[in-house]
């Protein structure tokens, strides 16, 4: 019906003017270009392309054939990568790929714990799960927030597995892959690396360089540090013929049909963009995250890490247990304008997901932004005044949309660009 019609427009309305006001911390998000935003709407929204370019399914995509070898051009040169493949419409769906190319039921596959930090894809209880295999996980160290580097070491020596997969959701530190190589060797294992949250600071030259480290494929969504849209890569510089098509038939026909051909050329741009702007943006993500790190300890929020500079990434994880727990906090900021996610914490059970001890903030949108050291300590101010001072959040809030005003643009990109319906005559049938 109409009503419901215009109801769904009005909450996209009410939303976007929320958004304008607030402070978007969660660490898996940021916001497209302009340029990127217009392709999505684009008349590649309404078409298929199964296959890959030259070796379609249906006709009609020479030009979305075009878009895409240049998408694949363009990650290859950024990432250093032989095989780059931008089909996958997630990070969720790249890493789904990589299982059905190299994993299936009795391969033994190593990864990091869900409490400890890792993604749901890597769990039982999601997409390994669903390939049949259940995860042996790293032993962990709390005090240092990353893998504990010998215990690892002994394990993928002992377990001998098929795979061994890197990645967290709560990245602060690289997982030491250099340590391990020798390790990597003598099992023959597959080293897979899921770089979803820290993809935009590889491809900066700002993170570390998985695969120059050992590393023989890479997956990532290229929507958290990387500012693109919604949507997944898969890249690799694979040890033989056979692991490259194994990897090409995972991603199609294994877990795809067609791949949402407006976000590949919104990819495409994003791509081009952080060529330009991907180092310096990647520089000022770490700079910040660091001083909010600052910012909060300084007063006296238990931000993880601080003996190590709280993070060398765009997230921080911050311990609330003593102040209220994650849920309740990220409640009161929400009710202030400040968009953030609880999270577990390595000495929560898995089963408490929904009442966990921390809260994650990542500090990537905020740079996209144009904030710099100095406003990390604003911002650590206000969540301050509601995390410790149990300020009324509605004060904050006042405070908080006087502070987002001064931030309404959006950096490290291309700014000239027509308006979508002015560069595209087909949006005419529209009118
Ligand atoms: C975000 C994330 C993913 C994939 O997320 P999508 O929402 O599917 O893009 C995969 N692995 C890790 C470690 C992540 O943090």
């Amino acid at each position: 019906m109409r009503e419901d019609a215009d109801f769904i427009y009005e909450q996209v309305e009410k939303h976007h003017e929320w958004f304008k006001k607030s402070l978007p911390m969660i660490a898996s998000e940021n916001i497209i270009s302009p340029m990127a935003r217009e392709l999505l709407i684009s008349d590649f929204h309404d078409r298929y392309a199964e296959g890959s370019p030259g070796d379609r399914y249906y006709q009609g995509n020479i030009f979305v054939d075009e878009v895409e070898l240049k998408a694949q051009e363009l990650a290859s040169d950024l990432f250093g990568a032989e095989y780059a493949d931008v089909r996958p419409i997630s990070g969720t769906n790249a890493n789904q790929a990589v299982l059905m190319g190299l994993g299936g039921p009795g391969k033994k596959i190593t990864a990091v714990d869900v409490s400890d930090g890792a993604h749901i894809s890597s769990a039982k209880f999601g997409s390994v799960g669903f390939r049949g295999m259940e995860p042996i996980t790293y032993p962990f160290n709390v005090e240092e927030m990353n893998i504990d580097v010998e215990g690892t070491k002994k394990m993928i020596k002992e377990e001998k597995p098929d795979i061994a997969l890197f990645g967290r959701s709560v990245y602060m530190f690289p997982p030491p892959l250099e340590e391990l190589r020798d390790a990597f060797e003598e099992a023959g294992c597959y080293v897979w690396y899921d770089a979803a949250h820290v993809l935009g600071l590889i491809a900066g030259g700002e993170f570390q360089d998985p695969l120059r480290e050992g590393v023989e494929v890479m997956t990532g969504s290229t929507h958290k540090t990387l500012p693109g849209p919604q949507r997944g890569i898969l890249l690799s510089n694979p040890r033989d013929e056979e692991m490259k098509q194994k990897l090409f038939y995972g991603v199609f026909p294994g877990v795809l049909s067609n791949h949402h051909l407006h976000t590949m050329a919104a990819l495409a741009v994003s791509l081009a963009e952080h060529q330009e702007f991907g180092k310096e943006y990647a520089k000022q993500i770490i700079k910040n995250a660091k001083a909010l790190g600052q910012a909060l300890h300084e007063r006296d929020i238990d931000v993880m890490c601080s003996h190590k500079g709280f993070t060398e990434s765009h997230t921080l994880a911050i311990d609330v247990q003593e102040e209220g727990g994650g849920e309740t906090l990220v409640e009161a900021m929400e009710e202030a304008n400040m968009i953030a996610n609880k999270n577990l914490m390595p000495w929560d059970d898995v089963n408490s997901a929904k009442e966990p001890s921390g809260i994650r903030l990542g500090a990537q949108e905020l740079t996209r932004l144009g904030m710099k050291e100095s406003h990390m300590d604003e911002v650590g101010e206000f969540i301050k005044r509601i995390v410790k001072d149990d300020e009324d959040p509605e004060k904050v809030k006042a405070d908080v949309i006087e502070f987002r005003n001064d931030f309404q643009e959006i950096h490290y990109c291309y700014k000239e660009g027509l308006p979508a319906h002015e560069r595209f005559s087909f949006l005419d049938k529209y009118d």
